[in-house]
């Protein structure tokens, strides 16, 4: 077979996972038009070439996976750049992310990192790739990101003497040093709460009883923390650490980035998520799934941060630029005046949002409405995205091409 150079949708997969949106809630369901299923959770739908659930595209009748055909027209789909630098792969992945429930507590592992776990455990890491990622909201997200400032850490030790007097044989509280606190907190937690679901129990049981007698400790945190309790969720060091990270409450178009070696649960909202082609995830805690302590102790930096990315703005699209070469996320309002072109270069994967698109190129023209994601190879050449009306579309292309 030849390969057709014009812009072909494709078909992502859906992902069921317990906390994903269900009912009348599943955005998934409604941006693809299909009936939600009764209770059935609709949490992320994948596009890219993931080998766990890559996307597929009709060719000449028949259906083929996104990676087979990259494997067949590497240079005619990802074109020569991206092929020479990352291989015969979609270097990105992206999904929308639907959370009804809270995810799991979990960190992302750098490249070498996550060479080493492949390389020792390629059971529980059958993923060699990092997995930097940046969240773009549609329409609130609330999640925990990255340990809180030291100066509320402490505070939150002398509201809690419950988590305070099991740490308290450790003399780090007096540290005045704010970085050397957080870290010396977060080894120390790690120590007394791993594999000891007791001593998690007790302290979660010391806590909830303080916090019924004091009424007075209110804050984002803890709203949750006790929310998680009601609904009787097992003893588990995420309980704990909902305490100690930063709880983040975010609103359309707004963009966090996560770097490796950040803690991290979204806990509500749907998002635009765009990674490297990557699945590797070491949890933490809020799950019954694997916890990999020792993992969590080599990739887990207290220090590092998420970071709110600002877009830069030109002719209406705004371009998310964060510091992984593998993807850049943009989104693109249109109206019936504003269009925009692309010429031939690099791969490029498009997610209609809002509204409808055309896309014409020289052997022609189609209509893409929203919910639909389309792959233009990177050898098609002259293509001009517009809208009759208005439309809103996200778009990833490789950084640094
Ligand atoms: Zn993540």
């Amino acid at each position: 077979m030849s390969f057709d150079l014009k812009p072909h949708r494709l078909s992502g997969t859906i992902q069921h996972y317990a906390w994903g949106a269900k009912g009348e809630q599943a955005l998934i369901a409604r941006l693809l038009k299909i009936t939600p299923e009764n209770d059935k959770p609709y949490a992320e739908l994948w596009i890219g070439a993931h080998p766990k659930a890559p996307s597929h595209l009709i060719y000449q009748g028949k259906s083929y996976s996104l990676d087979t055909i990259l494997s067949k027209y590497p240079r005619l789909v990802l074109g020569e750049e991206v092929v020479d630098k990352f291989g015969i792969t979609l270097p990105f992945l992206l999904k929308i992310l639907s959370a009804q429930e809270p995810l799991s507590i979990q960190v992302h592992p750098d490249k070498q990192q996550a060479r080493l776990l492949n390389q020792y455990d390629p059971q529980n890491y059958p993923d060699s790739n990092h997995k930097p990622e940046i969240a773009l909201v549609l329409d609130e997200l609330e999640c925990l990101a990255g340990f809180r400032p030291a100066n509320e850490l402490r505070m939150l030790l002398s509201d809690y003497p419950a988590i305070a007097s099991v740490l308290s044989g450790h003399e780090f509280i007096d540290i005045s040093d704010d970085r050397q606190f957080v870290r010396e907190l977060w080894q120390h937690s790690l120590t007394t709460f791993q594999n000891q679901p007791l001593i998690i129990d007790q302290t979660l049981k010391d806590l909830a009883r303080q916090q019924n007698n004091d009424s007075a400790i209110d804050d984002a945190n803890v709203q949750f923390f006790l929310q998680m309790q009601r609904q009787g969720h097992a003893p588990d060091f995420g309980l704990l650490l909902i305490l100690f990270l930063q709880y983040w409450h975010l609103y359309k178009s707004d963009a966090l980035f996560i770097p490796a070696g950040v803690l991290h649960a979204y806990i509500r909202g749907n998002i635009v998520e765009c990674m490297t082609n990557s699945d590797n995830v070491i949890r933490a805690g809020l799950t019954t799934k694997f916890k990999d302590y020792q993992a969590l102790a080599t990739v887990t930096n207290p220090e590092a941060q998420p970071s709110i990315v600002l877009p830069r703005i030109h002719n209406g699209k705004k371009t998310y630029q964060i510091a992984a070469e593998e993807f850049r996320l943009a989104e693109i309002e249109l109206n019936e005046k504003k269009y925009l072109t692309i010429n031939r270069g690099e791969v490029r994967i498009i997610l209609v949002l809002e509204g409808e698109i055309r896309i014409s190129w020289a052997g022609g023209e189609e209509l893409y409405t929203s919910g639909e994601s389309i792959l233009l190879p990177a050898a098609l050449d002259k293509v001009k995205i517009s809208t009759k009306h208005s439309a809103r579309f996200c778009m990833v292309e490789v950084e640094g091409n």
